[in-house]
């Protein structure tokens, strides 16, 4: 098997075949699997464990999913994701992720967008990190028994078609420019996102979509280019010395109240500007999700009022994010540390 890509999908489907008795092909760019993308991610991972015993079901992260990807997603494909999201974190526990876990020693879990219900298994605001530092210590344990052989440092420059099928790929080592061509009896592109598309995100310029562009040249499915999410938590850009945009956990956006001030221009300091001049908006608009509307629906809502010129911040393109409420709830040292 080839596997083009060691992020968490990338190095977790090599480990799982290579486990199953395949033997495996797994190439990226980086100078190590460690180094995929998949590291950025902060907020945390969902399951429908139903371990807070507040009603969560597969049915119920299905039907959150599907929201959550304004009805566009697959709906097969989301189901089987709600149905082995269960055993995804009892793999990633088996293979070491230290997920938060309470007082108690067992798992605990955050609210996360999109959700009534509090599902998501997080290792504090580096859940990646920790996942892929996990896929990555169960494919090294493959390359290590042989199974798979590891290819870092080359880039995929094309796919061989055997009779309609995927049979190989040709690649190119990015240090010594050295061609290569690799067979074998399917090809999995695990190759990631591609968001730099949209010029400034909050993912690396590398994250350039070409290996998908070349397997669509040569007749692969490509679906929904346009649905790339916009977080409603990524800071503003603030120079022309950005490449990439920052994100504030997921987590923050639980614990805070976002809001503009209903005046248009209002240049005061926000703890200057009373209840009464703050429109919630969110929760204005959304009273049964308020803060955590899935995050197409509030990064929307947020663009609505920067349009409107309500936008706060030197650049007009940020909304508060107001954290009075929680540092009283849990102090501020826990709201710093997040
Ligand atoms: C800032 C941020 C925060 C996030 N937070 C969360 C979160 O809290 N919860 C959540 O569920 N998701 C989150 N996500 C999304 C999540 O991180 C990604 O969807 C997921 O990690 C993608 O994994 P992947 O394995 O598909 O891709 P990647 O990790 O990007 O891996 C892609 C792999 O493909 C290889 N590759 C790419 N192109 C080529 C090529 N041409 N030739 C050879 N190899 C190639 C790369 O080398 C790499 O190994 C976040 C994303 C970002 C950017």
């Amino acid at each position: 098997m080839i596997v083009v890509g060691s992020g968490l999908a990338g190095a977790s489907a090599s480990a799982t075949l290579a486990e199953l008795g395949y033997k495996v092909k797994c190439f990226c760019y980086q100078d190590s699997p460690r180094r995929a993308h998949s590291i950025a991610a902060q907020g945390g991972i969902n399951a429908a464990k139903n371990y807070q015993n507040d009603g969560d079901s597969v049915h119920r992260l299905f039907y959150d999913t599907i929201k959550g990807g304004d009805f566009r997603a697959r709906e097969a494909n989301v189901h089987r994701l709600a149905e082995i999201s269960r055993n995804i974190i009892d793999q990633c526990v088996a293979q070491g992720v230290p997920f938060a876990r309470e007082y108690s020693g067992y798992l605990t879990n955050r609210s996360f967008g999109g959700a009534q219900v509090s599902r998501t298994f997080y290792a504090r605001g580096q859940t990646g990190q920790q996942l892929l530092l996990g896929a990555y210590q169960a494919l090294s344990r493959q390359i290590g028994l042989g199974n798979v052989q590891m290819f870092p440092r080359t880039e995929f420059q094309d796919l061989v078609l055997v009779d309609g099928h995927a049979k190989g790929v040709i690649m190119r080592h990015v240090t010594t420019g050295e061609l290569s061509r690799h067979s074998a009896d399917a090809v999995i592109l695990a190759t990631g996102g591609y968001c730099p598309v949209f010029y400034l995100s909050t993912n690396a310029v590398g994250c350039n979509v070409t290996a998908t562009y070349r397997a669509h040249k040569k007749g692969a499915t490509f679906a929904n280019p346009c649905y790339t999410q916009i977080h409603p938590t990524c800071i503003p850009v603030s120079g022309d010395h950005q490449s990439k945009l920052t994100l504030m956990s997921e987590s923050l956006r639980n614990d805070g109240r976002v809001w503009v001030p209903k005046q248009k221009g209002d240049q005061r300091k926000p703890w200057d500007i009373p209840e009464a001049e703050r429109d919630y908006f969110l929760e204005r608009k959304y009273p049964s999700f308020g803060n955590l509307a899935p995050r197409d629906i509030a990064s929307r809502a947020a663009k609505e009022a920067c349009d409107a010129g309500l936008g706060v911040g030197p650049t007009g393109y940020g909304v508060f994010l107001d954290f009075a409420d929680s540092i009283q709830r849990m102090g501020e040292h826990s709201v710093k540390e997040k």
